[in-house]
């Protein structure tokens, strides 16, 4: 890395986080930007995330995730700010054990880039920013609950830590004797994948339990010559990687789009994972692909790729327990 190369944290510092100047750097010139939106849900977006949008074009399926949009206050019967039931299961420790066997550990609320589809957007993350107190109390959790096998890192992005919360956190999961894997639910290789430095790729590499990485990438344009780099990296470590999508109106709810991003997927060294339906978080209602054209989508992928590179299309119902597997 040369002296000028920005660190990931000055990238992120960098990020848009104004809609005039995403739309001036993407030669944009009219649009349809609500400012209330962006109140209730503040804009940013990464320049290397932005990189990856077509210049010009105000339905750029990338553009359309993260510019604020009027129709986010549109209030519709359906839609709440809980839509899963997350805020209900969550301890004091900032754990979500909703599922046998694996549990959710809230490390952050902070994401590099904020999706404007995002189920987790009215969630009050200031409530469960995990400080010393917090972080004990979860240990404790998952020290108590012998049946839990698997410690997913949630947030929020938990690579948004710097390098040694990380490893500290991944060094006392690991010690607890029935934890025997460790998940890491993150966006941060798609939208910053200058964040997968040579020092994270070692820790995780080093950690004393296996690691699964599930990335979350919704179009195959997301997937950069950058973001491919860092995520054989991670390959290479032996680091399993999966990917999880949600399905969203007009930006991926068609076959060719989802073959395209299986296929680019398997290029960079990812499987698809699961496909989700929109959880219906106030404002995000415009995104959303109803399940029987999900179904229809879903089989039509089934009949044009191999099986390893079809997600699973599931939603997440609040009360039950695994997510909803729709076919
Ligand atoms: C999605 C999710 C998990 C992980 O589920 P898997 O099916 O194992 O990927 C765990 N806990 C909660 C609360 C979840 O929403
Ligand atoms: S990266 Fe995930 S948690 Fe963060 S805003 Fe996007 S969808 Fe939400």
């Amino acid at each position: 890395m040369s002296p000028h190369t920005p660190t990931w944290q000055t990238e992120l510092a960098a990020a848009f986080t104004k809609p005039s100047e995403l739309l001036h750097y993407l030669n944009i010139n009219t649009h349809s930007v609500s400012t209330l939106a962006e109140q209730d849900f503040a804009m940013r977006v990464p320049l290397s995330y932005a990189a990856c949008m077509e210049k010009g074009n105000l339905n750029d399926p990338l553009l359309k995730q993260v510019l604020p949009h009027a129709n986010e206050l549109i209030q519709q019967a359906d839609y709440s700010s809980d839509p899963v039931g997350d805020l209900s299961a969550l301890t004091e420790g900032c754990i979500i054990h909703k599922y046998q066997g694996r549990v959710l550990f809230i490390t952050t609320g902070g994401c590099a880039i904020n999706c404007r589809f995002c189920f987790r957007r009215n969630f009050p993350y200031s409530e469960v920013q995990l400080n010393k107190q917090k972080e004990a109390k979860a240990l404790q959790y998952l020290q108590d609950h012998k049946d839990i096998h698997e410690v997913i890192l949630s947030g929020g992005d938990p690579l948004l830590l710097n390098d040694q919360r990380l490893e500290s956190l991944i060094h006392q999961c690991a010690a607890i004797a029935h934890i025997k894997r460790i998940r890491i639910h993150t966006r941060l290789p798609i939208v910053l994948p200058a964040r997968m430095t040579d020092n994270l790729i070692g820790i995780l590499n080093n950690a004393p339990l296996p690691i699964i990485l599930v990335t979350h990438c919704n179009h195959a344009n997301e997937l950069s010559e950058h973001v491919a780099t860092a995520c054989f990296a991670l390959k290479k470590q032996n680091i399993t990687l999966l990917n999880q999508s949600v399905l969203l109106k007009d930006i991926n709810d068609n076959v060719n789009i989802l073959q395209n991003l299986s296929e680019r997927l398997f290029n960079c060294g990812i499987l698809p994972y699961y496909l989700h339906l929109l959880d219906k978080a106030t404002g995000t209602a415009h995104f959303e692909v109803k399940q029987a054209t999900a179904l229809k989508i879903h089989q039509q992928l089934q009949n044009n790729l191999p099986g390893y590179l079809v997600p699973k299309l599931v939603k997440e119902q609040a009360g039950k327990a695994s997510k909803t597997l729709l076919i």
